[in-house]
């Protein structure tokens, strides 16, 4: 067990380090946040702060000694320099998880192999694939990057074969993915132990817009509550097979058919801030509380219902309006720059 009072360090200084250090400091450990950027906004909230290149094995190694376990989160680190910090401290969850869950071709492969259904898709890394993949899956679909996308950036929609031919694939590898016909999106979000306990949140019914998360609803409407027992399921079935410490994040389309995994996240989730105030224990504190060794916090709802909605961009402007109204908790993270697109903050609501 590490015990209150010990340093957790954090790979990454975004919004969810932010609130991972929160959550932390009130458990009484302290935090110390290693990232590229010169004023990471988690560090801001942190005891320590390393600058560092995510490739860089002598900075990991002396901002590890200071560590009692890292963690990390943001998932497109590098998993073969992180092996400079296990002499020193324990890393959860582990970089395995980073290797599946940042390349796209890795993740629907190793979900595939656990039973679990993605939507048709094919490795393109020339336009001849694309074509071939295009002609066999059918449009409309997706490329996407395999690897560095998020928040929809990285990704062209192909509405009919002809749009392919127009592409310049640049020599990045990407993946041709069939359009999903869902009636819903939807996240299942766990916590797991080293001992194999796992609990899930409340699946939240997800909203996006121009690709980025604009709203989180629990309880989620019934057809995706008659396909999350299917969805935990396959969630779970990963969080085992990858020995996993900490909290996890798969996302999926609910279809006709059923759940269709989207994507996994090795980390805390943004349609998971809902539970900072609409569960009895929040997903960076059971986070905390499982990287550390702590016993789970119950992870159910404190509420009849919860609205998270994200801030992104000038809609960060708003705080007045929203403090005006003593009902909304409003989170903002902290960014000097607002930029269109960028989350800025959220605010969340809960139905008593
Ligand atoms: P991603 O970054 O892959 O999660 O994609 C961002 C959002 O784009 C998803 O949450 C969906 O709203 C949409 N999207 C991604 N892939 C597909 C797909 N194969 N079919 C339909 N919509 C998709």
């Amino acid at each position: 067990m590490i015990a209150p009072g010990e340093t957790i360090g954090i790979l990454g200084g975004g919004q969810l380090g932010r609130m991972i250090a929160l959550a932390a400091a009130n458990l009484g450990y302290r935090c110390h946040v290693y990232a590229p950027e010169a004023d990471p906004i988690a560090a801001d909230v942190c005891a320590a702060f390393t600058q560092g290149a995510f490739d860089d094995k002598a900075a990991l190694s002396a901002f590890a000694e200071q560590c009692a376990v890292v963690t990390y989160e943001f998932e497109n680190v590098a998993a073969g320099p992180l092996g400079a910090i296990a002499p020193h401290a324990r890393l959860h969850p582990p970089a395995r998880a980073l290797e599946v869950a940042q390349d796209r071709v890795n993740e629907k492969t190793f979900v595939e192999a656990l039973g679990g259904r993605p939507a048709p898709w094919a490795q393109v890394d020339s336009l001849d694939d694309l074509k071939a993949a295009v002609a066999k899956i059918g449009a409309p679909g997706i490329l996407k990057t395999r690897r560095d996308g998020y928040d929809g950036k990285g990704q062209w929609r192909i509405m009919t074969p002809a749009d392919a031919d127009a592409l310049d694939l640049a020599g990045v590898p990407q993946i041709y993915e069939g359009f999903v016909n869902f009636a819903a999106e939807f996240s299942v979000i766990l916590v797991r132990t080293a001992a194999g306990e796992v609990r899930f949140w409340d699946s939240a019914e997800n909203v996006h817009k121009n690709g980025i998360l604009d709203r989180s609803t629990v309880p989620a409407s019934q057809v995706i509550l008659d396909q999350v027992d299917e969805a935990r399921a396959l969630a779970a079935k990963v969080a085992d097979a990858l020995d996993y410490v900490g909290v996890l994040t798969l996302e999926f389309f609910a279809t006709a058919q059923g759940p269709v995994f989207n994507e996994m996240a090795p980390r805390v989730h943004n349609s998971g801030h809902w539970s900072i105030e609409g569960a009895l224990t929040s997903q960076f504190e059971n986070h905390v509380r499982a990287i550390c060794g702590l016993p789970l916090g119950s992870t159910q709802l404190a509420a009849k219902g919860v609205v998270m909605d994200n801030l992104i961009g000038d809609d960060a402007h708003d705080w007045p309006a929203i403090l005006s109204d003593s009902a909304n908790h409003l989170h903002l993270y902290g960014k000097a720059a607002v930029r269109p697109g960028r989350k800025m903050g959220h605010v969340t609501r809960l139905v008593l």
